[in-house]
């Protein structure tokens, strides 16, 4: 075979993944080079996501919202069980078997779409020739007309609190825990802390999250994270903001922190610890230094708006590059990318990208906050409505929570959507819709919704923005 292919990508997560299959569905001669090793040591397809990330995650997630249900919810529905337990082997083993089975899946799909794999650790060289290093320290050089260059992230670490994967830990870490811990510490209330935090407490740890900002989920509208605090304090989380941690000591299997807040120093001790304090691009040993490629300043790949390097064929996409940390995000640029390759016209709205929270209960919005809105000057105006009146949200006992859309003044153009409440990971899809086709907050509101449905909220809310709303005074 040929070592000259058309596309050669370099990672295999979301990004690099879609992008070669996208790539091999279109005619192009594609190989996929990525260098992760599942548990088994063995070659694992899907990157960050598949493997420590997006999957696993939400198969804990799910496991321990089971659990918590049978302890906590089912009581108020009249059913209730004693001596409720958890395997661990059974709820770390069903997790490892999701893992596989989607890994194993891209595998499939590469040999179906004829994407050639390549296990080892891939550099990109001038003239877009990439060299791949195996894990046996092997070496071999294929090139191709276009280079697309995923490599995704990796945990951001604190100097003072170093992964050492057993008492101080990362996401990978989190996912792999066989016991739950007695206290667990969290370091960053976002959306790692918030969902591996939530799978823990609700297993029976005692979470505590350090957040060294003052607000809480800044990222999110403020509504929507006032509810979900409150509702994870109930749960029995405990986070402190604007709390920094200073100093982390492994003693005796435990962890000595001391953090600092606006009241000054404190000390905590964990039997575990997770840092999720964000993630930076993976770019180590990827770019040969001749390449052209550039870097910005927090290690990012420059690209322009179509994901192109400005070096001749070569691409990046994902979370190597500007934009959200998301793999969908990173799914519809290797799309976008490959079709721009193939001559076509690529697509990618990074304005309308949902961002989703698995936690409960859920978070999930698209566009813009009204901070932002305020920030950049826009005249906006706002409609919401409560889950306590949703008849089908009642009914499931989950009556928590809310849909905010906020509507240009003027022109009544949907610029965001902000959830939390039951099911809102499914529910922020129509507002995508919506915002995609540059639709109305009246587009949303002559919609009909099937009742009784969780999706009512979003109509309702579209409607109380002309403050019509038909369920809850204006
Ligand atoms: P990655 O998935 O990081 O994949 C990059 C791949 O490239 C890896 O396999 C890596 O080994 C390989 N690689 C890197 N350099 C090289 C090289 N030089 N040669 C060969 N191979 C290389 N996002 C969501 O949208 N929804 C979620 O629910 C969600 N949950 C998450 C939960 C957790 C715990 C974490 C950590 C992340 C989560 N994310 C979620 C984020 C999501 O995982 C990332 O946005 C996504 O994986 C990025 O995709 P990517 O393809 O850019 O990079
Ligand atoms: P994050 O950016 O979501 O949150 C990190 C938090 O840590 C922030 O609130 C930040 O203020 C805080 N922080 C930073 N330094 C700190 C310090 N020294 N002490 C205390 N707090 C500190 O990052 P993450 O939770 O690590 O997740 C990384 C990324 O992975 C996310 O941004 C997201 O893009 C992706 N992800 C997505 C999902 C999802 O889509 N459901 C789930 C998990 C991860």
């Amino acid at each position: 075979m040929s070592d000259k292919f058309d596309v050669i990508v370099i990672g295999a997560g979301p990004a690099g993944y879609v992008a070669a299959i996208r790539a091999a569905q279109l005619g192009l001669k594609t190989a996929c080079v990525d260098a992760f090793v599942g548990k088994d040591g063995k070659q694992a397809l899907g990157g960050t996501c598949l493997n420590v990330g997006c999957i696993p995650s939400k198969a804990l997630l799910d496991s321990s919202k089971q659990y918590f249900n049978l302890t906590h919810n089912l009581p108020a529905h009249g059913i209730s069980v004693e001596n409720a337990k958890v395997d661990m082997a059974t709820f770390i083993g069903r997790k490892d078997k999701i893992v596989k089975q989607f890994t194993g899946g891209i595998g499939q799909l590469f040999k179906a779409n004829k994407v050639t794999p390549f296990f080892g650790k891939g550099k990109l060289l001038k003239g877009n020739n990439v060299e791949i290093t195996g894990n046996d320290g092997s070496k071999q050089t294929i090139s191709a007309t276009n280079v697309i260059l995923a490599s995704g992230s990796v945990p951001i670490e604190l100097p003072f609190a170093k992964f050492d994967g057993k008492n101080i830990i990362d996401n990978a870490g989190a996912l792999d825990i066989n016991e739950v811990p007695k206290r667990l510490g969290v370091i960053g209330a976002g959306v790692i802390g918030l969902e591996l935090g939530s799978v823990w407490n609700r297993l029976g740890a005692q979470v505590t999250i350090l957040e060294a900002l003052p607000d809480f989920l800044a990222v999110a509208d403020q509504d929507v994270a006032k509810v979900a605090k409150k509702e994870f304090e109930k749960q029995g989380l405990t986070i402190k903001l604007g709390a920094k941690l200073t100093k982390a000591e492994v003693k005796k299997n435990e962890v000595a922190l001391t953090y600092e807040d606006k009241d000054g120093a404190h000390e905590l001790t964990v039997d575990k610890l997770l840092v999720a304090v964000g993630r930076r691009a993976y770019t180590e040993g990827l770019l040969a230094d001749d390449t052209g490629v550039k870097l910005d300043e927090r290690g990012r790949i420059v690209v322009d708006e179509h994901n192109h390097t400005g070096v001749d064929g070569v691409w990046a996409i994902g979370d190597a590059v500007r934009g959200p940390m998301l793999a969908h995000k990173g799914s519809e640029e290797g799309v976008a990318v490959a079709e721009w390759i193939a001559g076509k016209a690529g697509h990618i709205n990074l304005d309308t990208v949902p961002w989703v929270i698995y936690t409960e209960p859920e978070i999930a919005w698209a566009g813009k906050t009204e901070k932002e809105l305020k920030e950049a000057g826009v005249p906006y105006k706002i409609g919401t409505f409560p889950f306590a009146a949703i008849g089908r949200a009642v009914a499931m006992n989950e009556a928590i929570g809310q849909v905010k859309v906020i509507a240009h003044a003027e022109t009544d153009r949907l610029l965001g959507v902000h959830m939390v409440g039951p099911g809102v990971s499914e529910l922020i899809a129509e507002a995508v819709v919506a915002m995609e086709f540059k639709g109305s907050a009246e587009d949303l509101a002559r919609i009909v919704h099937a009742h009784p449905t969780l999706s009512e909220a979003v109509h309702e809310a579209a409607l109380s923005v002309d403050k019509r709303a038909i369920h809850k005074g204006n």
